[in-house]
């Protein structure tokens, strides 16, 4: 069979990954997902990118998704007289409003929102969590903190408040513009960071209007005092532990991603494992063991795709980096314990006709060791009920909407194509089995278990399940 892969593999590009012939090197190696990172680059290279994407989409006839990372409130430190300095621990150091630039005793945080956030006893995180400050005292325009941890601190750092809950909207002025921009440019998801509220899930919901699919990045612990109904608003999720690891401690970043994964898989909606999970092969071709074991324990846990950061995006082995999760997720997906665990984090069938379909559609595929789940879907729903039950076969998902043919580029399983409309039952039956033989999915004398709702084209009226032969 040639596709055996379920979870999908996510690339982020940039300077290394611009040139059309190394994109095409990625999707050859297992990349489905490309993603903008909107806190660099130029609209003009974000776009020159996704028509990169669409035209290795077209060479290669296989639906390709492009996510928007959108910034969001990342917070950052002004500059510095020399461009940094050194900060030790017992000193005290000032962050304030003054445009002049900083020394060793204070800097500008051009953040006016978050002097009201913070109070005495608030720990401020900055470089990564390199640097500790805690504040002693605050006004409307200054925090007096004293160092915790010193070293070396210097230009336009990122700054992290763990445990406040910042007044600020997960969209800054930019992000919007940038949504826009994306969404005039066709993307297929968009990723807000730094979610701290289920209101900041509606606000960009209601903004995207349903053009993409929204991703909420978990990298705050505000954000998991209401994981549920973010996930429920969100249409995926993303395990941000770049930014996650910072607002809490490192520890707790295996236990926390055990936990959304888990519940997203109870919704049913993509999960994706990012940050660092190759992350010595920015600058080696090999992964260390550590990093190998990392990817594994994303598949594992059933997450529906694992990311590529500054690997694909500014290192050195853009192309091996994903060769390598390709198979590390090959690999998992064979290992005899794969499937029992798989199917002990299997969540029961919710009370409606698509998943009472789905499960039986899984049930039917297992006995009769057949090839396929087949799913025709106008919209995607079905397919992502059918992804929710971790079937041991394919996904194959007949759509009529190339936008819902791409989305589903990132979801566990499917594997989606565009058919035209369809006449009817038997048409549908006629279309799966040739595509399935056609694609060589599936082999002459194997079952396709097909899932549909009739009549077609209405959304949420999965009612059939039917079995066909590949003659
Ligand atoms: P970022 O998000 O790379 O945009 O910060 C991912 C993360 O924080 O892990
Ligand atoms: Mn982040």
């Amino acid at each position: 069979m040639p596709h055996t892969r379920c979870a999908k593999i996510v690339a982020t590009l940039g300077p290394a990954t611009s040139a059309e012939g190394t994109v095409e090197a990625l999707v050859k190696a297992g990349a489905s997902v490309f993603r903008m990172n909107f806190s660099h680059g130029t609209h003009a290279d974000h776009e020159r990118n996704l028509n990169t994407v669409r035209r290795i989409e077209a060479k290669m006839d296989r639906p390709i998704a492009v996510l928007a990372d959108l910034q969001g409130p990342k917070l950052r430190v002004g500059q510095f007289v020399g461009g940094g300095t050194r900060i030790t621990p017992g000193q005290t150091f000032h962050l304030d409003m003054m445009a002049e630039l900083g020394d060793s005793r204070r800097v500008c945080l051009p953040h006016p929102e978050i002097f009201q956030a913070l109070e005495a006893g608030t720990d401020l995180l900055i470089d990564d969590g390199k640097l500790r400050l805690r504040v002693e005292s605050v006004t409307e325009d200054r925090a007096v903190t004293r160092v915790v941890t010193g070293g070396q601190i210097s230009d336009n750092k990122g700054l992290n408040v763990p445990k406040a809950m910042l007044p600020i909207s997960a969209l800054t002025p930019k992000d919007r513009k940038d949504l826009d921009f994306a969404l005039d440019l066709g993307v297929d998801w968009v990723a807000l960071s730094f979610v701290q509220r289920p209101e900041d899930v509606a606000e960009i919901r209601k903004l995207v209007g349903g053009r993409a699919g929204v991703i909420s990045k978990l990298e705050k612990p505000s954000a998991l005092e209401s994981l549920d109904q973010i996930i429920e608003l969100s249409d995926g999720v993303m395990v941000a532990r770049g930014d996650l690891g910072v607002e809490i401690p490192p520890e707790r970043v295996p236990g926390v991603q055990k936990r959304i994964i888990r519940a997203c898989r109870a919704y049913g909606k993509p999960v994706v494992v990012a940050t660092q999970m190759l992350e010595s092969m920015i600058k080696s071709p090999t992964p260390t063991r550590a990093e190998a074991s990392d990817v594994a324990t994303a598949i594992y846990d059933g997450a529906d795709a694992v990311m590529l950061s500054a690997e694909t995006s500014v290192g050195d082995y853009p192309v091996a980096a994903v060769d390598i999760m390709n198979r590390i997720i090959r690999q998992v997906e064979k290992d005899e314990s794969y499937r029992d665990i798989i199917d002990a984090g299997r969540h029961e069938p919710e009370n409606s006709a698509a998943d009472a379909i789905c499960a039986a559609a899984r049930q039917v595929a297992e006995t009769l060791s057949a090839a396929l789940i087949v799913s025709f879907t106008s919209s995607g729903s079905t397919a992502l009920r059918a992804a929710r039950e971790r079937p041991p076969v394919p996904i194959l998902c007949l759509t009529p909407k190339p936008d819902v043919a791409r989305r589903t580029a990132l979801v566990w399983g499917v594997k989606a194509t565009v058919t035209g409309d369809l006449q009817g039952f038997s048409d549908m039956v006629d279309k799966a089995v040739r595509y399935a033989a056609d694609t060589s999915l599936a082999q002459p004398g194997q079952r396709l278990v097909i899932i549909a709702g009739v009549p077609f084209g209405r959304p949420g009226t999965t009612n059939n399940l039917r079995i066909a032969w590949v003659e």
